[in-house]
């Protein structure tokens, strides 16, 4: 039995599944997720001391690789300092002014803990401001667990959602609408029906929770062309996106104008931090200022702000995203070139750090439904072997890659001879 054999079986006495977050426990690739013990630039070591070059770099946060040095310094001096006052700090409106400096359509700034914080705070936020109470999203774009946005499709583009989990009230899921990734009229029948009851559209600018889907021409200013003509709010979410796609996200590779943004991930540098911010305007309606209620005991924490503030002086360097997107497209390029010689019916999309590939023989995926019918039993087994072959892959197909500034050209060449060897024993 190994380490983590063991410890996961000790887990599961104690915490639901043994995880504290459910894609962790390995339900879509089966087997035994790795316990780990810790991690060092692009590499995990496991409870028995294997070492795995790792894709997931703790699900996007980790830009640089695992314990950069100079993130570690600033967490330790800082953690010397005490944890948490409950009163601001200089820390916060540092971390804030470099937000609001980098992303143009960041006027104001409000931290929170999570990814899910700052996606449930702006959905509250564009209610407030617009007084509406209809939001859309899109199906396969994940914006975290509130109950809001926990929701699918009905049947038809224009249903009302049904909860995607027992716990969600049928009232508030009736109150989001779901519709298609990538499709434009989906977009405008729907406003076309219910423009003046939406208060706005949350969407993923590149979608990393099908797997990794980017726009495709047209998709995203659609979205920004009916928020103007119905005043709806436009939040792009770019927890992941964010300091991924590029140094000013999905939006500043695109091209687009945001309302609202949030954040999450690489801002908080491995630690929990969440943010969303956008236009004044919209911005004061939040409490104290305005009437729209949000707040959190531990929100601005002094230790995730300097480990935030550590990593975005790193990445603010000249020629970081460069170097970071070159390996990237390497990685992917030699994983096509694997795929095509063993003859495996196999593609790939990339936006920025983020990758992801798919066993299918389309040419190309744009949606959730092209997702889910992709090979995934084919899929799970190239993740076991790979995860022999000492490479940590996300542990389901329909999650993105990352890729880090650690990784080096050894680790690429590495991965890709590991590949060729797994696509030879594949069936
Ligand atoms: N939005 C997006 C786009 C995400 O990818 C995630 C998490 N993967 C969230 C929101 C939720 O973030 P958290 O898990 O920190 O609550």
């Amino acid at each position: 039995m190994s380490k983590s054999e063991q410890l996961f079986a000790q887990a599961q006495q104690f915490i639901p599944g043994g995880v504290n977050s459910p894609v962790r426990a390995f339900q879509a690739v089966g087997g035994t997720p790795l316990f780990i013990r810790r991690a060092d630039g692009a590499y995990l070591y496991d409870a028995d001391n294997q070492r795995y070059i790792d894709y997931v770099q703790s699900w996007g946060p980790m830009v640089l690789g695992h314990a950069h040095p100079e993130v570690i310094a600033a967490v330790v001096a800082q953690a010397q300092s005490g944890l948490s006052f409950g009163a601001p700090t200089e820390l916060e409106t540092e971390l804030a002014e470099t937000l609001c400096r980098l992303w143009p359509n960041m006027d104001l700034v409000r931290f929170v803990n999570s990814g899910t914080e700052a996606t449930m705070s702006a959905i509250r936020l564009a209610r407030g401001y617009t007084g509406r109470d209809k939001i859309v999203k899109f199906e396969g774009c994940y914006h975290g667990h509130s109950d809001a946005l926990l929701v699918k499709a009905g049947s038809g583009a224009l249903t009302m959602g049904v909860p995607s989990s027992p716990g969600v009230p049928a009232a508030v899921a009736d109150n989001t609408i779901t519709l298609n990734y990538n499709d434009v009229e989906g977009v405008r029948a729907c406003f076309r029906e219910l423009g003046d009851q939406i208060a706005g559209i949350i969407v993923e600018p590149v979608a990393g929770n099908m797997n990794c889907i980017p726009p495709l021409p047209g998709f995203l200013e659609t979205l920004r062309e009916v928020c103007d003509q119905y005043g709806a709010v436009l939040i792009l979410d770019e927890v992941m996106t964010g300091f991924r796609v590029s140094l000013t996200g999905a939006q500043g590779y695109y091209g687009l104008e945001a309302d609202l943004t949030t954040l999450g991930k690489v801002i908080g540098g491995g630690m929990p931090v969440g943010a969303f911010g956008g236009k004044r305007e919209i911005m004061e309606q939040i409490a104290p200022l305005g009437p729209v209620y949000q707040a959190g005991t531990l929100s601005g924490n002094p230790v995730a702000m300097v480990a935030g503030l550590a990593t975005l002086r790193l990445v603010e360097a000249p020629g970081f995203y460069e170097q970071l997107v070159a390996k990237t497209d390497r990685l992917v390029a030699g994983l096509l070139r694997a795929g095509r010689a063993a003859g495996i019916p196999f593609t790939a999309n990339k936006a920025g750090s983020m990758f992801g590939f798919f066993f299918t023989e389309e040419p190309q995926i744009t949606n959730y439904q092209q997702v889910m019918a992709c090979d995934n039993k084919r899929f799970n087994r190239f993740f076991h072997g790979m995860l022999e072959e000492g490479v940590y892959l996300a542990p389901a197909s329909y999650e993105a890659g990352f890729m880090s500034a650690a990784h080096t050209e050894k680790d690429i060449e590495e991965t890709i001879t590991a590949a060729e060897r797994v696509f030879a024993r594949l069936d």
